[in-house]
């Protein structure tokens, strides 16, 4: 996984918890980084996930809903590194359409070594829009934080639901976004 996911996730826990909690999960963790990450570095995945869930033992709320907020709390330094040119883009409907065929695109341009989710789209009824999430990681919570980050950037109110998720052994997570007026 990219450093500067692992540099704004250390920037999270000592905002919202402290230094000393930060070094408490390095203590617990034991990452082979020693939690020293450079933006333009890959890391394993799985010293953020230990991390996670030594995070969830400690404050007892669930990996999922950890993943979530930090996903929703990431949303802002990606958008503000955002290769594309999204200056037109006004809408989170809009926004969320781009993602793929654009955005990852040139995320991908810029750092050929990047894994990246795949997500395809369908309209849903009235004010819903479907998206479909594909990923080895399987981190669907970190895609909903991602984008109620986005509704937030936008100023519009959304709910997602899942309705179908790779942990529960579907091929794809289906989230489902209710636009709301
Ligand atoms: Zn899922």
């Amino acid at each position: 996984m990219q450093g500067a996911i692992f540099t704004t996730f250390s920037e999270m826990i000592i905002e919202k918890m402290g230094m000393e909690q930060w070094n408490e999960l390095l203590d617990k963790t034991a990452p082979i980084s020693q939690g020293v990450y450079t933006k333009g570095e890959l890391y394993e995945d799985s010293e953020l996930i230990n991390m996670v869930v030594a995070l969830s033992e400690k404050t007892g709320i669930s990996a999922e809903q950890l993943i979530q907020a930090f996903g929703e709390y990431l949303f802002t330094s990606l958008y503000e590194s955002c290769p594309a040119d999204i200056s037109k883009i006004t809408c989170l409907r809009e926004f969320l359409l781009v993602i793929d065929g654009v955005i990852h695109v040139e995320v991908k341009r810029l750092h050929p070594n990047a894994y990246l989710p795949k997500f395809e789209y369908e309209g849903g009824e009235n004010n819903e829009l479907i998206m479909y999430y594909t990923s080895k990681r399987k981190l669907c919570h970190a895609s909903i934080g991602l984008i109620y980050g986005a509704a937030k950037q936008f100023k519009e109110t959304i709910k997602i639901t899942q309705t179908e998720c790779m942990h529960d052994g579907a091929d794809r997570c289906k989230l489902v976004i209710d636009f709301q007026e």
